[in-house]
């Protein structure tokens, strides 16, 4: 019987079969004929050309592939007619959509979108692009249903884009106005001339390109009118209305810049994004809010930013999404497990300080992650002895439950417990077997971590690498109640094997190393971490000393900095990104505290623990290298690594040696002004003993506590002047302040630094305090550096700002005033000038300043110098003086969107500081900075090459104008045949032109 049944039905399916089939057949010769009416005979290797004009036709045509693609919309692969006719079928309809008659306008916008949305991608992809022009070039028409139908098809046919292709379709929708027509479209809004589902769908179109092509996002965000309209299309109730403009934001916010106007307008923009999280809409909804949340937070910056208006709701909405699968029993629906991940994604906004800890901790986030720990974390009761807790911990975590989470729920926990208060108590917020419980687990996946010793598979090196990360958070967290209870049961859970496993670590991180692959890179990192958790616990301290560990980190240290070992977490650590987030642009990363120095970072941790914690003498009988080595090296660190990370601990271990402080370029170049004493206009007179004369600018700028009105505790005023230069003199108390003390303070406003013994720190301290010299004082504490705690920067700008104005002896004046209403706060000067401090000009070390200003001429007396080159350059070199640092050119989205006029204007000013550097002797160092700052901006500005080239020659930068020359050989043969080589002068042509010779001759290509 049941044999029976089944053959009768097989018959019937292919009845069925038989049927279609014969329909399909039918449809496929209507639109065979119907097409060849209108087809040219070839065209190309691509199909053949529409070239009917005529509508009936037009109309017959469209109805045939409309009926065809019903056909086979069920299984599109399954018919060789699909293949075979797509090329004639874009054919027609990019010569019908051309047309634009209006009388088929609409059949053909709907078609094209059944279209795109039938044909599978892999057969649609060669083909596409022929679609985009016409389809783009329709959606400013007038039939308001073609437009949006047009609109439709291209967002299916953005969604489905492969990579390949992406970079024509791009050009294609530049050469049309793509972006800015829809932008039109959605501006209208305001007169609100057409229902709202078409405003909808350009915005949702819009967000299509916005998250693909990064150039997109300037024309969006910099138009100041269409982000109004935005916001009053927002204010709608609908939530769907809502939901659109929601992932438009999201696009946008994937731009550095597009975020920061997002923030600006942060009133209307974040409750409607709160608004969407919130539990009561669907998960699609919900999602899209946490998404702009976790763009928006994509650094520190701007997740303060963010939590400064909703902490609360922000926190709330996150805490309700890692909750929501609780209430379900069994296996988690899909898309509550998105919902799940993408709050738990967000919730990693605990890498950053901010009110939201308080907020997590109030809403019980201990809890909330424990159960997305242990699956049967109801059973758990409080009481338990330790050892029973690290048991019932331990068989949780077998079950391997949520186990995709891992990595996320580690690095929230590293985040909360390093961002704590020192006094934290999880009995203030809940109980604390939960906290108990929590750091029980992440030590157990620790201990996993270093007893699987890099024999891990890849999917569970990146749950290692967060859960050793946490430890080591947890162990050196500010809060002394986790420290501690860590390092409690982490000892524990070790007892058995810790040192066995230790043995293998030391003996692995021994090894002589080069340039390794990525993954092992990210292994040694691991296990660097790892040598720094064992270094928190004393019991193994001397045994990592006693195995040679100390020498180990310091050739680790060097290993990194000659190898340039460079890793950013946020790169390899797949939990931290997602695909949309890899197309950002614009974010400045520069303050991630362990930057791409993850490597070198963990290796000064450890380094700092064991020789921080251990006995004095230890250092000279460990260590192959010797103390001057080993500081200069840490100096060198200091100074010269761009991670705060690195530089913190670099500082710490330093001071280690007695050297306290922050040493760096701007330091050095200062500290040497301290025993100048002809610029200096302030004396602190000592009883017997030589006066210190120090320069009153760099006490405003560095330490404004110390001058005199501030400190009469410690000075005696006595108004007077002396010498050739007014100067004031005030008189030390010696009972409150010595001479010795005074001078190390000096050395430390001046140059960053200090080294002074032992005997000597408590009395800075006091100082240090009273002076409110915050990072000094920390410094001089050998407290262990906080995680993300800024990297204290040498920095005089304030010196020129309005406090420091009136200290100001010299004026440095640009060339060329055409800058037209110019005015200075201070002065009376019209031509564009910059009140300046002699001491720091000679700071630079240049010969032109010294010879200029002691040679006891004229000059030496003037008021004012020119600064023989534009008034932007002048404020560049300026900014150089005070903080060593030149102001970058303006990059991403904002350099891209430039004109080539603007861009030569941006480019301009290096160029004149190349000779300037060289006219006023400023070293080496600016000269290549600004060299560099040239170059590497030739490649997005090919045609500024020839302005740039007779730029850089009529200021005699050979080496510039040699390296432009070689970046123009190739388009050599172009540039003579467009004439644009007509009015440069026959000597540089000349060199261009052998530059393309030698170009040829090794086996280069020309280039247009
Ligand atoms: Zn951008
Ligand atoms: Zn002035």
């Amino acid at each position: 019987m049941k044999k029976k049944s089944q053959s009768s039905s097989k018959q019937g399916a292919e009845k069925n079969r038989g049927n279609s089939d014969h329909t399909l057949n039918l449809h496929h010769q209507r639109l065979c004929q119907a097409l060849s009416l209108g087809l040219s005979k070839s065209y190309g290797d691509k199909g053949r050309k529409w070239h009917s004009s005529d509508i009936e036709i037009h109309r017959l045509v469209l109805r045939s592939i409309d009926a065809f693609l019903d056909c086979i919309s069920a299984e599109p692969l399954q018919h060789p007619f699909v293949k075979e006719l797509i090329g004639d079928m874009v054919g027609a309809l990019e010569g019908i959509l051309q047309f634009t008659n209006e009388a088929t306008l609409s059949l053909v916008s709907d078609v094209a979108v059944k279209m795109v949305d039938i044909v599978p991608t892999s057969v649609m992809d060669s083909y596409v692009i022929d679609l985009v022009r016409p389809l783009a070039t329709l959606l400013t028409s007038h039939n308001l249903q073609a437009t949006f139908s047009c609109a439709t098809a291209l967002e299916l046919i953005i969604s489905n884009l492969s990579s390949k292709i992406e970079g024509k379709v791009w050009d294609i929708m530049k050469q049309t106005n793509t972006v800015i027509h829809i932008v039109n479209n959605i501006r209208g809004f305001s007169n609100r001339t057409t229902p709202i589902e078409n405003y909808l769908k350009m915005v949702s179109l819009l967000s299509k390109i916005l998250q693909r092509w990064q150039p997109s996002r300037f024309l969006v965000w910099s138009d100041a009118k269409l982000m109004e309209v935005l916001e009053v299309i927002s204010l709608d109730p609908d939530i769907s209305v809502k939901f659109a403009v929601l992932q438009l934001y999201s696009a946008l916010a994937l731009c550095g810049n597009g975020a920061q106007k997002l923030l600006e307008n942060a009133e209307t923009v974040l409750p409607m994004m709160v608004q969407c999280m919130d539990s009561s809409n669907s998960i699609s909804v919900r999602l899209e809010g946490f998404k702009l949340a976790q763009c928006l937070a994509m650094n520190e910056q701007g997740c303060s930013k963010m939590m400064a208006s909703c902490c609360d709701p922000i926190t709330n909405a996150i805490i309700d999404g890692m909750r929501s699968w609780g209430t379900l029993p069994g296996r988690i629906p899909k898309d509550t497990m998105f919902l799940l991940t993408g709050a738990c994604r967000l919730a990693l906004i605990t890498c950053w300080a901010g009110e939201h800890h308080k907020c997590f901790w109030k809403l019980g986030i201990d809890q909330v992650l424990l159960k997305l720990l242990l699956k049967d974390f109801h059973k758990i009761y409080p009481s338990q002895h330790y050892l029973e807790k690290i048991v019932t911990a331990e068989h949780g975590l077998r079950e391997n439950y949520l186990v995709v989470l891992r990595p996320c729920i580690w690095d929230i926990l590293g985040g909360l417990a390093s961002h704590c208060l020192k006094d934290f108590n999880p009995s203030m917020h809940g109980e604390e077997f939960r906290m108990d419980f929590l750091i029980i687990c992440a030590c157990l996946a620790f201990v996993d971590s270093i007893r699987q010793f890099g024999q891990s598979d890849i999917s569970h090196i990146f749950q290692y690498e967060s859960a050793t990360r946490t430890v080591l958070m947890m162990i050196y967290s500010p809060s002394s109640y986790i420290g501690s209870r860590t390092i409690f049961f982490l000892s524990e859970i070790l007892k058995p094997n810790g040192k066995e496993y230790l043995k293998r670590l030391l003996a692995k991180l021994s090894q002589p190393r080069t340039k390794l692959a990525m993954l092992d890179t990210l292994q040694t990192v691991i296990d660097l971490m790892s040598l720094a958790c064992y270094s928190g616990l004393c019991q193994y301290r001397d045994y990592i000393i006693g195995r040679q560990g100390i020498n180990t980190l310091v050739a680790l240290i060097r290993w990194c900095l000659t190898n340039n070992v460079h890793m950013r977490r946020a790169s390899v650590a797949p939990h931290l990104h997602s695909s949309v987030l890899e197309k950002n642009c614009c974010w400045d990363h520069t303050e991630d505290w362990d930057g791409d120095d993850m490597a070198l970072l963990f290796s000064l941790w450890g380094l700092s623990e064991l020789m921080h914690k251990t006995h004095p003498d230890m250092f000279s009988s460990q260590v192959d290298c010797s103390e001057t080595q080993l500081v200069s090296l840490l100096q060198g660190i200091c100074s010269d690594t761009s991670a705060p990370g690195p530089r913190w601990y670099a500082a710490y271990i330093l001071s280690y040696f007695g050297h306290y402080g922050f040493p760096s370029k701007m330091g050095k170049r200062i500290g040497n002004v301290l025993n100048d004493k002809e610029f200096a206009d302030l004396v602190f007179i000592v009883t017997n003993e030589e006066p210190l004369t120090v320069h009153s600018v760099i006490l405003k700028a560095r330490c404004p506590l110390l001058l005199p009105r501030s400190v009469d505790e410690f000075f005696v005023r006595q108004d007077g002047e002396k010498g050739e230069r007014s100067r004031k003199e005030v008189c030390l108390k010696s009972d409150k302040i010595d001479r010795k003390v005074l001078l190390k303070v000096l050395e430390f406003v001046y140059s960053g630094h200090l080294q002074a013994g032992e005997e000597l720190v408590e009395k800075l301290r006091r100082i240090a305090r009273h002076c409110d010299l915050q990072h000094l004082l920390q410094i001089l504490s050998k407290k262990h550096p906080r995680w993300g705690t800024p990297f204290p920067t040498f920095d005089l700008w304030f010196a020129l700002e309005l406090a420091g104005h009136h200290l100001s002896d010299i004026a440095l004046v640009a060339e060329g005033a055409d800058i037209i209403d110019w005015m200075c706060n201070t002065c009376s000067m019209t031509d564009p000038h910059m009140h300046v401090h002699r001491v720091i000009l000679l700071s630079s070390s240049s010969v032109y300043f010294h010879g200029l200003f002691r040679s006891g001429m004229q000059e030496s007396h003037s008021e004012t110098i020119k600064a023989p080159v534009s008034w932007e350059a002048l404020v560049k070199v300026v900014k150089w003086f005070y903080s060593d640092e030149l102001p970058k050119p303006i990059s991403g989205c904002l350099w891209d969107n430039l004109d080539a006029e603007e861009k030569l204007n941006e480019l301009f000013p290096y160029v004149e500081l190349c000779w300037l550097a060289e006219y006023w002797c400023l070293g080496d160092d600016l000269h290549e900075y600004c060299t560099r700052v040239v170059i590497s901006h030739l490649d997005s500005a090919q045609r500024l090459s020839v302005k740039l080239i007779q730029i850089a020659a009529s200021l005699h930068q050979k080496k510039l104008v040699e390296v432009i020359a070689n970046y123009m050989a190739p388009l050599y043969n172009h540039l003579c045949k467009s004439g644009e080589l007509d009015e440069v002068a026959d000597e540089l042509v000349d060199m261009v032109r052998a530059a393309s010779v030698r170009h040829f001759q090794e086996g280069g290509h020309s280039h247009t």
